[in-house]
């Protein structure tokens, strides 16, 4: 056993305590409030965590309740170490209140304790062993804790106007070994008259619908049934809409639903049809999802999650999928993203982590693609370092979401060993 992990295990008690003070703060995005930018809650999780960082004996700094920092010594930050404190709500389902941390049998179960307040405390007690046992650092390193990831990331881009990253970003928001690329992603929302009859059917644009309903003055003419999936991996789904257009445009020949039958095929998820199916060696094939389609005061709306290429750009797909829905005779609403994001895998700073992964678990590291955007996505530079292990999801977002006491230290391990690798 490393010395890190001795001086781990022995704080096991006292890592739990603060992330149990963490979790029982119902982080979850509000109104602006005064100088409470996302609400009172999130700004208390943070106090919290500053509080703890401050005790520790590191710098803080609250940034207006946007963002706070804690550095390990006086030297500018070379490495930043990115978490989140806002949670998601609770939802349904659970075992056990939410917001009490609870053991049992070797995991410690409440909202955040996976994404991302886990990992946050870990960050924290990397820090304080590479204080205690490590050679005094050459470089600075720089923990910093979100306050608004879960709902769009203004806390960051807020943060980025008052202070400078580092050149050297990773955020353990996401999974081992690294994720150092992530597709572009592109919203569109869409419309045109119809008074035909009633279609309801997804409500969420990041999600594969699992039901799709058509009606005429309340009663139910024809519904489909299909499963839902994040809109990112929509081949683990089954698109309920795509096959009510697929078993129903021909019976009613309507000129939008046909058309849009036309564009989206039953089963076909990379938007071929439209134009796109577009796909590169890093990140694979695109996908491109509708995910909506509702009628509302005489208008069918419709909506469109796209993830893109690594070597295409926002401005290309985007006129695609615009003029593909024009074409047929849909109006555009809005057509919103970002562009893909990569970080060079063959980095000094990418190599780095994964030696050290494989150094204290004894896996393979590699490098991966997704189609889901991380909290660096917007981070030139930047990449996602776990906290999640290949195989051991904590069920984030869902009801009983946990880490294990395990990985809780093994990913403060993790991290120590990150810092001395590239800042000792
Ligand atoms: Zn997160």
């Amino acid at each position: 056993m490393t010395k890190i992990r001795k001086y781990l295990e022995e704080h096991r008690e006292e890592m739990i305590d603060v992330l149990s003070e963490l979790v029982s703060v119902r982080s979850v995005q509000n109104d602006a409030d005064g100088e409470y930018p996302f609400g009172k809650e999130p700004a208390r999780a943070l106090k919290i965590m500053l509080e703890k960082c401050s005790e520790a004996g590191f710098n803080v700094e609250n940034v207006e309740n946007y963002v706070g920092s804690a550095d390990f010594n006086e030297l500018e930050p070379s490495l930043a170490i990115l978490t989140h404190l806002d949670v998601v709500p609770e939802g349904t389902g659970w075992s056990s209140d939410p917001y009490i941390l609870k053991r049992s049998e070797g995991r410690l179960i409440g909202r955040g304790t996976c994404d991302d307040k886990g990992p946050a405390v870990s960050s924290l007690f990397a820090l304080k062993a590479v204080r205690e046992l490590a050679k005094p650092l050459k470089r600075g390193v720089r923990l910093i804790f979100g306050t608004n990831e879960e709902n769009g990331s203004a806390d960051l881009a807020y943060y980025r106007t008052k202070r400078k990253l580092p050149p050297m970003v990773f955020t353990p928001d996401g999974e081992y070994p690294v994720i150092n690329a992530e597709k572009g992603m592109i919203r569109v929302y869409f419309s045109a008259d119809f008074n035909d009859f009633s279609i309801t059917s997804g409500k969420i644009i990041n999600a594969v619908p699992e039901k799709c309903t058509a009606s005429y003055e309340r009663h139910i003419m024809f519904w489909c049934d299909g499963k839902s999936s994040h809109a990112s991996t929509p081949e683990k789904g089954d698109n309920a809409i795509t096959k009510f257009l697929d078993e129903y445009s021909g019976t009613y020949k309507n000129p939008l639903l046909c058309g849009l039958a036309l564009l989206f095929p039953h089963g076909e998820t990379d938007g071929k049809s439209c134009g796109l199916g577009f796909s590169d060696d890093i990140s694979g094939k695109m996908t491109c999802v509708l995910s909506m389609l509702n009628t509302e005061n005489g208008r069918l709306k419709g909506g469109i999650d796209i993830r893109f290429p690594l070597d295409r750009t926002l401005k290309e797909i985007s006129g695609i999928i615009c003029g593909s829905l024009e074409n047929i005779g849909f109006g555009i609403d809005s057509c919103e993203g970002t562009e893909p994001h990569v970080t060079d895998e063959n980095s000094e700073f990418v190599q780095s982590l994964l030696r050290v992964y494989e150094r204290v678990t004894g896996d393979k590291g590699h490098c991966i693609a997704i189609g889901g955007g991380t909290y660096v996505h917007e981070i030139d530079g930047g990449v996602a370092f776990g906290a999640e292990f290949p195989n051991e999801g904590g069920n984030m977002h869902g009801a009983d979401e946990f880490v294990t006491e395990e990985n809780l230290i093994r990913n403060a391990e993790i991290m120590a060993e990150a810092i001395i690798e590239l800042c000792g």
